[in-house]
């Protein structure tokens, strides 16, 4: 039995970003984004947004980050409340400020927030407890691998790299020239906006979604898109032939066996 998971449409190539903060250079970047089909998640301090007052403040005040990613159809997850090194805090002070943030921002960007990147990337065991109980499902880390494998812990989540990283447009050719139809990949790209105004180099992650975007054998997803997907596929029931599989999830699941791709829609059984 050959079975391979293929995200939507059959596609064996998934990208998503992850950028942090609320900075006010997102509006840029979403911009970037917007225009080359890039989705990604922002990971937001919802006890820190500018105020109304401080407009030329370098974060967002909430009203513009609402505006900014609900409008342009990206993920926002928690960064904690007051951006701490959680490990460093009591685990109820954690957990306070885990679900905080996250009731914040369900209530401000009218969504069910279940992910996170880690406030300066610092977490322990205890941490990952936090999250689990807090209902957390992934939380980014500031690890590269150089890979593009699917994460194995969520609550661990590495990327394949951050924007400054020196390999990246080697990666990127690395991972469009990929035609090899095995384990499905992702490209996982991080880092903070403010990082482009700071280094001046704008012309980086321009030059990430020339290359990468508006591309019909990718798919573009938001970090939470990807979990859930993900978790659908592992939710297919197959039959104890192998010739029918179920799909008990609410979204349309696909997947190569043989040589042949077949998408199983919510609820339906197929025969392979
Ligand atoms: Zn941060």
């Amino acid at each position: 039995m050959e079975m391979k998971m293929r995200f939507p449409d059959g596609k064996t190539k998934a990208v998503t970003l992850s950028y942090d903060d609320g900075s006010r250079h997102d509006v840029r970047l979403v911009n970037i984004m917007t225009k080359y089909g890039l989705k990604g998640t922002f990971n937001i301090n919802s006890g820190l947004y500018a105020s109304e007052n401080e407009k030329d403040a370098w974060r967002l005040t909430k009203e513009q980050c609402v505006e900014l990613y609900n409008s342009n159809g990206m993920e926002v997850a928690v960064h904690g409340l007051t951006h701490p090194f959680l490990e460093q805090l009591p685990a109820t002070v954690q957990k306070y400020e885990v679900l905080q943030d996250r009731i914040n921002l369900e209530e401000e960007f009218n969504s069910i927030v279940r992910g996170m990147a880690y406030p300066f990337g610092t977490f322990n065991n205890q941490v990952i407890e936090t999250l689990k109980e807090c209902g957390i499902v992934y939380s980014r880390t500031v690890e590269s691998t150089g890979k593009f494998a699917l994460p194995s812990d969520w609550l661990r989540m590495p990327a394949t790299c951050h924007h400054n990283d020196p390999r990246l447009f080697e990666l990127v050719e690395e991972f469009i020239k990929d035609d090899e139809y095995g384990n499905p990949k992702l490209f996982y790209l991080w880092g903070h906006s403010h990082e482009f105004a700071k280094d001046n180099n704008w012309d980086v992650i321009e030059k990430f979604a020339e290359c990468i975007g508006n591309r019909e054998e990718i798919w573009y997803a938001t970090n939470i898109e990807v979990y859930e997907y993900v978790e659908a596929y592992r939710n297919l029931i197959m039959s104890m032939d192998g010739k029918r599989v179920y799909n008990p999830t609410g979204c349309t699941v696909c997947f190569e066996n043989g040589d042949t791709v077949f998408c199983v829609k919510p609820g339906e059984i197929i025969r392979i």
